[in-house]
């Protein structure tokens, strides 16, 4: 995967969203991803979203990724959300089960509830990995979830980058491969629906709706 700041042509723009409990590095995985930094983040009120432009397979795309920014504790994620998103990352703490067990009592049942796409790639990503001596929820946990709920699986480390870029990677090019996905991420890029600053001095530009 290639990152440019420069890029302002794509083919395809593709929505991203980020789910999961409070606390498990949904913000942190997404900042680290579009901007290589580690910073501890004070929770924020609100749905963010970071643009990132890459070039995968020859492909020149424009991921939107959406963060619920701290939502999630009041539990009013809406439909609108979920709303065209091509691929979904779930994240979960390594180090706390309750965040893993929430993905199967909460979130995947908010997944089938809003989710408007049939065919959207799902990606199980279990966080934290650089702190192994607390670690509560084992990989195999996660490889057999991912398997029983057919989702892709990684573990990463959104402070040490462990795995970050192929978390995002992986998910974007098992989209490209699914027809109905790459149709809808042509299709946005005459919608395109987020707009977005020149890039400034990395290549991410964020805004909130
Ligand atoms: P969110 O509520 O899911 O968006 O979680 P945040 O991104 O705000 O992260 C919650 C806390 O976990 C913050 O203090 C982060 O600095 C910390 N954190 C996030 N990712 C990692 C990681 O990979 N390793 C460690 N050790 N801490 C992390």
């Amino acid at each position: 995967m290639e990152s440019s700041s420069e890029q302002t042509e794509f083919e395809y723009l593709f929505k991203l969203l980020l789910i999961g409990d409070s606390g498990v590095g949904k913000s942190t995985l997404l900042l680290s991803f579009t901007s290589n930094a580690f910073e501890d983040l004070s929770p924020t009120i609100g749905v963010d979203f970071k643009i990132k432009h890459v070039t995968v397979n020859g492909k020149k795309l424009k991921l939107a990724i959406w963060d619920t920014a701290g939502q999630e504790r009041f539990r009013t994620l809406t439909s609108s959300y979920y709303r065209g998103a091509q691929g979904i990352i779930m994240v979960y703490d390594v180090t706390r089960r309750e965040t893993f067990t929430n993905l199967s009592d909460i979130w995947a049942k908010e997944i089938d509830l809003y989710s408007t796409n049939q065919d959207c790639i799902k990606m199980l990503v279990g966080n934290k990995v650089d702190r192994e001596s607390e670690r509560v929820v084992s990989k195999k946990e996660g490889i057999d979830f991912a398997r029983e709920y057919g989702c892709l699986f990684l573990e990463c480390s959104a402070k040490t980058r462990v795995n970050v870029e192929q978390c995002f990677e992986e998910l974007v090019l098992k989209i490209l491969e699914t027809p109905s996905l790459l149709a809808e991420g042509s299709a946005g890029v005459k919608k395109n629906i987020f707009k977005e600053k020149p890039p400034e001095s990395d290549a991410s530009t964020s805004g909130c709706c």
